[in-house]
């Protein structure tokens, strides 16, 4: 790593529930050890104060900024008390159409249709726009290729459509609401209590959690603006910073970018692979993804980006 870089890791969920097939997942246990290490070993730094040091020209050696992206309840229950017995500062960008429900995001629903009912394969069938779809996933043997299949094209969809598909899946999977729990988004309260520390920053992460570049530009300017609004509300102090959803560069456009400075933005992180250097756009932040490690894969992981500087 060159001086004058940074690392921004992102996290999903932090919970103890078993992880099927979306590697969403970090133990609690793994996730306290990475803190640990990240504490003792690095300076662990805000995203807002990423963005000052990167104006300066002067990024602190071996900086860390920790982001959690779409919002999931355990980052309230599980992840902020690891962060404050570290006071490791964090961004957790949520993504609000599920606030204060007990919806589901699609690919929960997809992999607890699969993994947590009884028959070895599901079949999903879709229709949108006069049109049917069908994927045959199997748990025994674990058929990748078909989950796959599915996750991309539900990937595609815009909100619409994303929302008539949701609707379809939870009309065919027999599911164990019990389990909806450990699922679920974060709600307005939970939301209010992670922003009355200042060790952290509430982001946007859309409201549809579709691709944006999916999207029409008035459904755009929504998506952007709207949760923008609501995180405000809730938590009673501005939203500057913002994730876009699966965060390729095929998922927005500079047309995203020009709505969300627009909007009053100042920052998006996507999910492009690298390290952040004053060079970077502040509207395209790459970050690193974090798996289920233990403490010396993470180790192993996090210092292949530390070798220079
Ligand atoms: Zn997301």
């Amino acid at each position: 790593m060159l001086p004058h870089e940074c690392l921004i890791i992102l996290y999903h969920r932090i919970s103890n529930n078993p992880n099927y097939y979306n590697q969403l997942n970090v133990s609690t246990f793994n996730f306290e050890n990475h803190i640990r290490y990240l504490s003792e070993n690095f300076e662990i730094i805000s995203l807002q104060d990423l963005l000052k040091s990167k104006e300066s020209g002067n990024i602190p050696p071996k900086s860390i900024v920790i982001t959690f992206d779409d919002g999931y309840a355990d980052n309230f229950h599980n992840a902020k008390g690891i962060l404050e017995k570290y006071s490791a500062p964090a961004t957790f960008f949520v993504s609000t159409g599920n606030i204060d429900t007990k919806e589901l995001f699609w690919w929960d629903l997809i992999e607890l249709g699969l993994f947590t009912n009884k028959k070895s394969s599901v079949e999903v069938h879709l229709n949108l726009h006069q049109k049917n779809y069908l994927w045959k996933l199997s748990r025994e043997p674990f058929d990748i290729n078909s989950f796959i299949n599915i996750s991309d094209f539900l990937k595609t969809l815009n909100s619409s459509d994303l929302r008539s598909a949701t609707d379809q899946l939870k009309k065919q999977f027999i599911l164990d609401k019990s389990v909806f729990e450990y699922y679920r988004c974060l709600t307005s309260d939970e939301i209010k209590e992670i922003a009355k520390s200042a060790l952290f920053e509430i982001g946007s992460h859309t409201s549809a959690h579709t691709s944006l570049a999916a999207e029409t530009d008035n459904e755009q300017i929504f998506q952007i603006k709207n949760p923008k609004e609501l995180l405000e509300k809730i938590i009673g102090k501005g939203v500057r910073s913002f994730s876009y959803p699966f965060g390729t560069l095929n998922d927005f456009s500079s047309n995203t970018i020009k709505h969300l400075r627009d909007q009053g933005y100042i920052t998006a992180l996507a999910d492009i692979q690298g390290n952040v250097s004053l060079m970077d756009d502040n509207f395209k932040l790459p970050r690193r993804y974090i798996c289920n490690w233990d403490e010396i894969n993470f180790k192993n992981y996090i210092q292949t980006f530390f070798l220079v500087g």
